[in-house]
């Protein structure tokens, strides 16, 4: 019987990193300005490891070149999709990142196109999302004067926001802001503006203007959403986005909810609350059940196409979309 993959998290250290993923999420941490957990990860800079199951010890890059069936034979050279849990104690750089074709042609890896559920945000927490330039020469002189407040969109976001940033969109997420985010399988950054910040060793993290400047669609687009709810009880599926990347989902289980895979694969994070995942298997009545607290993750491959949730919860799921 097909298992679930549980995936143990893979912990980035950042200037603008915190504690929460350790007083919120409950995690042993190496040091206390953490500022990503790596949830789902298939990307060299921080592969997941297998926790359970057959398959334990592996990791998911190499799931993805030997086991291909349990993705169900998806193509593409590399594992598309990638979770993480961010924890913002301080701003980020203002950044942008390229799409597939200019990711791919200047830094070898896709381009990157992520989506942001905004798990907490403490009361007037902002992010920067979006440009005030018409023109690309507009942009590129407001950049290089640092007419940053002329530039940039500031947005106020609280607990529960969702926010789709298709790639060549300008960005930030703000200090006191947790977000959980979906994005494609890339860590091509390009660094508009750093608040001229300097690290430990009173060195400034580089900036890469000109390649900003190349990749930000101007003028700025803002990306529509259409939220859809599906009830199930007191439980419900909402559907934030369907994108040719990625589809996301919220899980919201309050006693149970069943769940139809419509993907050769899903990836789910608990980002609140305890339950249980049970699969059952096809044509008998035999099922497994697994435990799930906040911070859990895992996949579930092609072989399992439908299971349930109980507890209560809030997870966040994803699966490829078509051109992944
Ligand atoms: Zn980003």
């Amino acid at each position: 019987m097909q298992q679930p993959l549980f995936l143990k998290p893979v912990f980035q250290e950042k200037i603008w990193g915190g504690d929460r993923l350790h007083t919120v999420f409950g995690f042993d941490l190496p040091s206390n300005k953490i500022g990503e957990d790596w949830a789902i990860s298939a990307h060299p800079h921080g592969v997941s490891t297998v926790e359970n199951g057959p398959f334990s010890g592996q990791k998911l890059d190499d799931l993805w070149t030997n086991h291909r069936e349990l993705f169900g034979n998806a193509k593409g050279e590399v594992f598309p999709l990638l979770t993480k849990i961010l924890d913002a104690e301080d701003d980020l750089s203002v950044q942008v990142h390229p799409d597939d074709t200019y990711g791919l042609i200047h830094e070898g890896e896709l381009g990157k196109t992520e989506c942001w559920y905004i798990i907490d945000a403490e009361p007037e927490a902002t992010i920067i999302y979006g440009h005030n330039a018409k023109s690309r020469e507009e942009l590129e002189a407001m950049i290089k004067e640092e007419r940053w407040d002329d530039l940039l969109k500031k947005v106020p976001v609280k607990k529960g926001d969702f926010f789709y940033v298709p790639s060549g969109t300008i960005h930030a997420i703000g200090k006191g802001i947790m977000i959980l985010e979906t994005q494609q399988s890339s860590d091509t950054t390009y660094r508009v503006y750093d608040y001229d910040r300097k690290d430990d060793q009173r060195q400034a993290r580089e900036l890469h203007i000109q390649q900003s400047v190349d990749v930000t669609t101007v003028p700025a687009k803002d990306a529509q959403l259409s939220i859809q709810q599906q009830n199930q009880g007191r439980s419900s599926i909402i559907t934030y986005l369907k994108t040719p990347f990625f589809n996301v989902y919220e899980w919201q289980v309050k006693g149970v909810l069943n769940i139809k895979k419509n993907a050769p694969y899903t990836l789910a994070t608990v980002i609140d609350g305890v339950g249980h995942l049970i699969v059952e298997e096809v044509d008998t009545v035999k099922s497994e059940r697994y435990e799930l607290t906040k911070g859990t993750s895992f996949i579930l491959p092609n072989d399992i196409a439908k299971w349930r949730i109980e507890g209560e919860l809030t997870i966040i799921a994803s699966e490829p979309g078509v051109e992944a």
